[in-house]
């Protein structure tokens, strides 16, 4: 299938052959014609799938083509005391992904005359209002910058003609339930809604029920599956570790461009310094840091300057880095969903991918229920040197109690089981 026999406007073809893009991705596939139908679409697709053009091009090509309210109704929307109407918006939950959608976005409007802004926290509101009231026709955002701009008057989303909510689930993990139900109200009930989501949780489901109507489904990695693609490991090791055997690891098999994962933003700034003292490069992106510093960290590792990017879950969150071989989970994630948002970043676009785990024995419980989540067993190595030491379990545990007593029993027989192998595959 060719992105021509999608019937696009010749102003987003041409800016697609410029872009190299030959044929659209399955998401890319099945999600064009249902939305350039006008229909609402209901999307399972982690980043890395190409759901940005998904979403784009259809809402591009239908600014393009249906006429506008104001031209409609013929008012005057300078006029308006509510702000600039803009006709299309794109929710992000982080400010790095709503960099990334505009910067998409803006590439696939290049031949066309449709005005692309932005607007995130932690810049310039000033910068903002003067994209918006030059004529901005579509807005990308973050969920409380956008509600300033509302407050602000700044912008208007009483004519938004097509909505697109980006990574659903992570937006409701970082709490923007009621910024969402806040925005949704000052839109036209008759719109287009675009929903895309990496999993599927129950309360996902809801927040799609009850914003879409009548949406159609599309889904190109099963939710809650990883991809084929990606070799997963998990390495079993004392946590005050685990900083030496990954220096170890990246060093002695000469790993390049490894993005890691820590539990805490203090967790991620230590371990990049800790790489750092044991002669790795590393940087590491976190809430707590600036744009500027985010957004340079980020470049710093996508032009190899550093050869480790120390993320949490939050901070990593849609930032589109190609080609990536090693993920490492350096702490296990606090929901097994994460693990499949992590492993995502690795084996894309049929290439194989690594998601190597370093795992302390009171992080089990989190492995099982990640292989819960996949309905699959992820195979174990005990790396010669950096086995567990049985009489730490003690230590590490943090629970307490008769059900404490019985896990550290049973790990501690596993352990003396697995004595001697060199690999274990479940
Ligand atoms: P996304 O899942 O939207 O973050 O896209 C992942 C990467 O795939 C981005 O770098 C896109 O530029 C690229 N991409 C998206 N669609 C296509 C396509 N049809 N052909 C080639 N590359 C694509």
């Amino acid at each position: 299938m060719s992105f021509e026999s999608l019937n696009l406007h010749s102003d987003l073809l041409k800016a697609l052959t410029e872009l190299g893009y030959s044929s659209p991705t399955d998401v890319q596939k099945q999600a064009i014609p249902m939305a350039l139908k006008g229909e609402d679409v209901m999307a399972g697709a982690q980043t890395g799938t190409g759901k940005t053009a998904a979403f784009s091009l259809p809402l591009l090509q239908r600014l393009l083509t249906l006429p506008s309210q104001a031209e409609q109704s013929a008012q005057n929307v300078a006029d308006k005391p509510s702000g600039h109407p803009i006709r299309a918006l794109i929710l992000t939950p982080t400010r790095e992904l709503a960099q990334q959608v505009y910067d998409s976005m803006t590439a696939y409007a290049k031949y066309t005359d449709l005005k692309v802004a932005v607007a995130y926290g932690g810049t310039s509101m000033n910068v903002q209002v003067k994209a918006l009231n030059a004529g901005a026709d579509i807005l990308v955002a973050t969920p409380g910058r956008l509600l300033d701009h509302v407050f602000n008057r700044s912008v208007s989303l009483s004519e938004v003609e097509t909505f697109v909510l980006d990574e659903a689930d992570r937006m409701l993990d970082m709490g923007f339930i009621v910024d969402i139900q806040r925005i949704m109200k000052r839109m036209p009930d008759e719109r287009q809604t675009l929903f895309f989501s990496a999993t599927f949780s129950k309360q996902v489901k809801k927040l799609a029920f009850d914003i879409l109507s009548e949406p159609k489904m599309v889904e190109v990695t099963p939710a809650n599956t990883a991809a084929e693609t990606v070799a997963q490991m998990v390495y079993p090791v004392d946590k005050h570790r685990k900083a030496e055997l990954l220096a170890y690891l990246i060093g002695s098999r000469n790993w390049q461009q490894v993005l890691v994962f820590t539990k805490t933003k203090q967790g991620s700034d230590k371990l990049a310094k800790d790489l750092g003292l044991d002669g790795i490069k590393a940087v590491s992106i976190n809430g707590d840091k600036s744009q500027g510093a985010r957004q340079r960290a980020l470049d710093e590792f996508k032009s190899g300057k550093v050869r480790v990017l120390v993320a949490t879950d939050v901070a990593a969150r849609g930032l589109d880095i190609e080609q990536l071989e090693y993920v490492v989970n350096f702490d296990m994630p606090y929901k097994a969903e994460d693990y499949v948002h992590r492993i995502g970043r690795t084996g894309r676009a049929g290439m194989t991918g690594h998601a190597i785990t370093l795992m302390s024995l009171d992080e089990e419980w989190a492995l099982k229920a990640i292989e819960e989540l996949l309905d699959t067993r992820i195979p174990q190595q005990w790396l010669e040197g950096y086995e567990p030491d049985p009489t730490l379990i003690e230590t590490q545990s943090v629970h307490r109690g008769a059900a404490a007593e019985k896990r550290r029993a049973k790990a501690k027989s596993k352990i003396h089981q697995n004595r001697g192998k060199h690999v274990r595959r479940r």
